[in-house]
């Protein structure tokens, strides 16, 4: 039984004394009237205050914004307005990266399993550098340089043996990991000797990625250690610290700030030798809460003794994170935002899956009906980017709001957009 806090949600979301919610002046009444539900509401202010906080933090030129967390156009060129670059692990990425105008140097490429036309692609647009994952990216890298393109500047991904407590399926630093090259078996070192002596690439740095929606900022001290050791020992410029930071989904979850964050990792890295450059390369924790998910409901099923289904005109599609990693969330009334949510329901989805679950156990306000709104906050990362057209459910709007106004800056799927690839 609480109100849903006000730190779950964006930086400009304001409640009436009617408790109607606003986000960057926008009624979300107004919002779901005008573009319909399910729909993504960005608060344009709060993803600038991130970005900005996390230059102001560690500095120009240093922070690489994880596309997968939140990719489409408008995303990119704020980011790019905002002074950050863009990490692309995949040529899909780059391409939708470089088609919403940021040059090629200011993208970063990644992957486990990058192809060798990913990895023209990637040279051929100039990219800042390429994150080198494999003795067979280091085989395709030395092909194309026998066809004649240029060495790019890369940095080559550690994985430093660090277990971080999350979520298994988002660890990827400890040594039984798809990706990087192993620091404790000597992989690590065998690979830095040979793109050292490599003429198909110019080796500038080393990098590590501990995990996603890391809390506890200790993990990232242990793994910078480790990682400013390593780096000490060698004479290349470039470190490069990951992302991951966590961010706080329910009103029982606490993260640090992005600035909380960048001191423990000046600290962490306090005994680096001078004229190094660090970069570090946040996600979730630029765009996560900068959204929320606003549904319609569409029944509402008391099953006596048991429990109550409350279902909405989204699930599964539009935000994969409940089924895939159990993650929780909270759900409130956007109409009602300080209605005491005192009563528990199962929120569900539209989809054909007893396991379309949103919330198992939400708390919601009473008396909810066919036809309220309901939003889920912090649903600006992970969520339209893994999302699906299962069932044929077209991709939800997204628009930015701001100062009153808001721009649709990815539009509603229309049932032709379903077919389109059809032959
Ligand atoms: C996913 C990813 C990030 C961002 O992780 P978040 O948890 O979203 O901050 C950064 N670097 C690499 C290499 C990644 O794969």
């Amino acid at each position: 039984m609480s109100v849903i806090p006000q730190r779950l949600l964006p930086d400009t979301a304001s409640v009436a004394s009617n408790g109607m919610l606003s986000i960057g002046g926008c009624t979300i009444e107004g919002l779901a009237a005008e573009h319909g539900t399910p729909l993504f509401v960005y608060d344009e202010v709060h993803l600038r205050h991130r970005a900005r906080e996390a230059v102001e933090a560690f500095g120009a030129d240093r922070v690489i914004y994880a596309t997968k967390a939140f990719l489409c156009g408008a995303m990119a060129r704020l980011a790019h307005e905002e002074g950050l670059m863009l990490d692309v692990a995949t040529g899909g990425e780059l391409f939708a990266v470089r088609h919403a105008g940021v040059p090629g140097d200011r993208c970063v490429l990644h992957g486990n399993n990058k192809s060798l036309e990913e990895l023209r692609f990637a040279i051929e647009e100039g990219v800042r550098h390429i994150v080198v994952d494999s003795f067979d990216e280091i085989d395709k890298l030395e092909q194309l340089h026998r066809e004649g393109q240029p060495a790019p500047r890369v940095q080559v991904r550690i994985t430093p043996g660090v277990h971080v407590h999350t979520h298994e399926f988002v660890q990827t630093g400890q040594d039984d990991s798809k990706f990087g090259f192993n620091l404790r078996n000597g992989d690590a070192m065998r690979a830095i000797e040979r793109l050292s002596r490599s003429s198909a690439v110019d080796l500038a740095g080393v990098h590590c990625h501990i995990g996603s929606n890391v809390f506890a900022a200790e993990n990232f001290a242990k793994a910078s250690e480790v990682m400013v050791d390593l780096f000490n020992s060698l004479d290349i410029p470039e470190l490069t610290l990951g992302g991951g930071l966590g961010v706080a989904y329910t009103s029982s979850e606490t993260a640090p700030t992005i600035t909380q964050w960048a001191n423990v990792l000046k600290s962490a890295t306090s005994t680096l030798r001078a004229a190094s450059l660090v970069f570090v390369e946040p996600g979730r924790s630029i765009v996560a809460s900068a959204a929320v998910t606003v549904y319609r409901v569409g029944t509402v099923k008391h099953i006596e003794g048991i429990r109550t289904y409350i279902a909405v005109d989204g699930g599964m599609s539009d935000n994969p994170r409940p089924v895939l990693y159990g993650s929780g969330y909270e759900i409130f009334d956007p109409l009602r935002t300080h209605a005491d949510r005192t009563e528990v329901a199962r929120v569900v989805g539209k989809h054909c899956e007893s396991g379309d679950i949103l919330i198992n156990d939400a708390e919601v306000p009473p008396h909810v009906a066919v036809g309220d709104l309901l939003a889920t906050p912090v649903t600006g990362a992970y969520g339209y980017s893994m999302g699906t057209n299962y069932n044929k459910v077209p991709r939800p709007a997204i628009v930015f709001v701001r100062d009153g106004t808001s721009r649709v800056v990815v539009r509603r799927e229309t049932y032709a957009d379903l077919v389109r690839l059809d032959v």
